[in-house]
């Protein structure tokens, strides 16, 4: 049994508010929102972070974009804007070692990041 928070959402061990879902993604709310609209996307199989993407994992990044894209469209950001932000490590600000992509909307947003 994982002990992974993400792959306890996944497996509907924990609740979260899922907005989207497939065989490959799944897509909730974060719990602890910092923008009007924050989704989490996140791929279904446990890769622990962006060091640990490999090419078999190709497709499934370009399918996060796409997703997100239209996540972005069904939440009404898509035509202001909106950021996709994958925080990798710990000076990347990771805390959940389940790779994931931030979907942030409905403000606007300063760089260079905090
Ligand atoms: O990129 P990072 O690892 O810091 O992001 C983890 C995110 O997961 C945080 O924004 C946090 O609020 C969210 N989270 C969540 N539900 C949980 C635990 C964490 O939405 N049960």
């Amino acid at each position: 049994m994982s002990e992974c928070i993400f792959c306890k959402i996944l497996n509907k061990e924990i609740q979260s508010e899922i907005v989207y879902e497939d065989q490959i993604v799944c897509a909730f709310k974060d719990i602890n929102p910092t923008a009007p609209v924050h989704i989490l996307i996140v791929p279904k199989t446990h890769i622990e972070n962006l060091n640990a993407v490999q090419q078999q994992h190709k497709e499934l990044i370009g399918h996060v974009f796409v997703v997100s894209k239209e996540l972005a469209k069904k939440f009404g950001i898509d035509e202001k804007g909106y950021r996709i932000v994958v925080n990798c490590g710990p000076d990347g600000g990771q805390t959940i070692d389940h790779l994931h992509f931030h979907l942030l909307g409905g403000r606007k947003f300063s760089w260079p990041a905090g």
